[in-house]
């Protein structure tokens, strides 16, 4: 399964925007962010501001992307499944990739991040109403169990995660019993919900082009 594995305080310098794709160390003042708040490389100070139509739409899919962590090839899988739903496609793109079983471990906080979410799910961590799920991508419905298996539980990261993740907050569609490392999705959470710094419109109308 394929991952970006680059450096990724480089990507949130890319777009400008923070991604919180470190965990903790993104609510520090180690935040690259914080401490060079402009492109990466040796031209970033210098780079102009001119924007092209198409230069916005990429970098909104650009900044999707790597949001949740997902490559091209997976992303455009999404995307067709979005636009094969009822609904509004950039509306439905979100709320598949917020499906995701490593969005749902991170945002229930068992994972100071996605990427780190993915890795829980990837080594047989997490369960799924009782089931073993170790895949990233499996789409979780509304009603849907998860939870931590019994014997991660004593993972000292995990348990630093769920008490560090009271900072950041559980998005209401979710419910979190934080004791049995257990969490629930209410339903699914409306684009009002998801406070995502994103244009998913700009999404839409570049895979339109192609
Ligand atoms: Fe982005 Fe986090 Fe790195 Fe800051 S610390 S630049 S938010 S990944």
């Amino acid at each position: 399964m394929a991952r970006y594995i680059g450096p990724v305080c480089r990507l949130c310098r890319r777009e400008g925007i923070k991604l919180f794709l470190k965990g903790e160390r993104c609510y520090t003042d180690k935040c690259a962010i914080e401490r060079r708040a402009y492109p990466p490389g040796q031209h970033g100070q210098g780079r102009g501001k001119k924007s092209t139509e198409y230069s916005l739409q990429l970098r909104e899919k650009q900044k999707l992307k790597r949001i949740y962590g997902v490559l091209e090839r997976p992303f455009r899988r999404f995307f067709s499944l979005a636009e094969q739903k009822k609904g509004v496609t950039g509306e439905n793109l979100l709320t598949l990739l917020e499906r995701r079983l490593d969005n749902m471990v991170y945002r229930m906080g068992f994972a100071t991040s996605r990427s780190e979410a993915r890795q829980l799910v990837r080594h047989g961590h997490i369960s799924v109403n009782q089931r073993r799920v170790s895949i990233p991508s499996y789409l979780v419905d509304p009603g849907d169990e998860v939870q931590v298996k019994e014997a991660s539980r004593k993972i000292t990261h995990i348990q630093e995660s769920v008490d560090l993740a009271q900072r950041r907050g559980v998005p209401e569609w979710l419910e979190v019993n934080k004791d049995s490392f257990t969490g629930k999705v209410r339903a699914l959470p409306t684009r009002a919900q998801l406070t995502l710094p994103i244009n998913e419109q700009l999404i839409v109308e570049l895979y339109s082009k192609v």
